[in-house]
């Protein structure tokens, strides 16, 4: 609400470190005007806002391949009949979706966003300039912070040509999502990624899902970004860290491609800033809850890390220092909790019952700003 201050009271998992406090935030204009102290009788549970730094929602459009029909599914060559473009099976049907459709797919995915309690998302957007105008387009009029990576639709052309279309991207978008330095000719890749570092913009790869083989191209691009990471060995994460680069991880998107676990707990030692994603909207919905709830059980690390890397990363990956915590002065991007649900009642510890076991329909409201 504009123009008026709101007064919202309860448990707030505040500041970076997200220390539960009992008390009150103040919200004025969008921002948080105040956090203070007091005791309380609200069940309310206050927390920041999910960011989503990995997605393709162009996926929208095909939800749910029947994974055990794809014979040995969980192998990579079938991995790669999937999603490997140009040829998957994703960048077929793509090709075939109108428009239209599209577009409204991808506004339905937006929208579970927002309904799920996620403030911002980065997209790898495939298409070239008209895919990421479709997605610019299911954008208008919502209140999410988005970061759009296009790609050439299609890179199989002469070099110039798929540089123009480069160019072109990137006056409509945040920067480029390349889908992997295997994929496509490193020469023409390193000539994207100049060309992306020339515009300002950014350069996200993904690397190291399936195997490691693609890691240290990927590095020798010098990208702002890397996504998976899964069979990155010891030493491939010491260079990432060398190179101060970040890394989001998409734990239950790896689980069902069969490409592995991540090693998320080491990258943290490596002292790399970690994210996560939800990844294919084919595989995974985009509700971030479901995420933590894997990522908290599924690898030995602490669940505040696990809320951290789900929240404040992913704002730090998307640039913003302002959103991502409850603090004073951030903007109010926050969701409150029904801490009286059937399903959160008698939590012991606000971080573990939401990062283990909160759900989308325990939020009450959702601010965003
Ligand atoms: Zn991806």
């Amino acid at each position: 609400m504009y123009g008026t201050e709101q007064v919202i009271s309860g448990t707030i998992i505040a500041g970076p470190e997200l220390e539960p406090i009992e008390g009150y935030i103040c919200v004025n204009k969008g921002i948080i005007t105040e956090v203070g102290e007091e005791r309380t009788y609200s069940s309310n549970i206050i927390a920041p806002c999910f960011v989503n730094a990995h997605t393709h929602l162009g996926d929208s459009v095909f939800k749910d391949p029947p994974l055990g029909k794809i014979s040995g599914f969980r192998n990579q060559r079938d991995l790669d009949s999937l999603v490997k473009p140009p040829d998957g099976l994703k960048h077929k049907i793509l090709r075939e979706t109108s428009y239209k459709t599209l577009i409204e797919c991808m506004r339905s995915s937006l929208l579970d966003m927002i309904e799920t309690g996620t403030c911002a998302f980065a997209d790898f957007r495939e298409g070239g300039v008209l895919g990421v105008a479709a997605l610019n387009k299911a954008l208008e009029g919502l209140k999410l912070y988005s970061m759009v990576l296009g790609r050439p639709a299609e890179p199989e052309l002469p070099p110039q040509a798929v540089l123009d279309e480069v160019r072109r991207i990137l006056l409509r978008c945040n920067g480029l999502g390349m889908s992997g330095t295997n994929d496509l000719d490193l020469e023409l890749l390193e000539e994207i990624a100049t060309c992306t570092r020339h515009s300002k913009k950014l350069f996200a790869v993904h690397a190291g899902e399936k195997d490691r083989s693609d890691i240290e191209k990927a590095l020798s691009l010098e990208p702002d970004l890397l996504i998976h990471l899964t069979n990155a060995t010891k030493r491939d994460l010491e260079s990432v860290a060398d190179a101060g680069i970040p890394i989001v991880v998409c734990p239950r998107s790896n689980f069902i491609t069969g490409a592995g676990m991540a090693p998320i707990a080491e990258m943290l030692e490596a002292g790399i800033k970690v994210a996560a994603g939800t990844d294919n909207v084919m595989l995974n919905s985009v509700n971030m809850f479901s995420e933590m709830e894997f990522m908290s059980k599924i690898f030995s690390i602490e669940d505040r890390q696990v809320f951290k890397i789900c929240t404040l990363n992913g704002s730090f990956i998307m640039g913003s220092d302002s959103t991502g915590s409850i603090k004073k002065g951030n903007k109010a991007n926050v969701m409150i909790l029904n801490g009286s649900s059937n399903n959160l009642t008698g939590i012991k510890n606000p971080i573990s019952g939401i990062t283990r076991r909160a759900r989308p329909d325990d939020i009450l409201s959702v601010l965003h700003s």
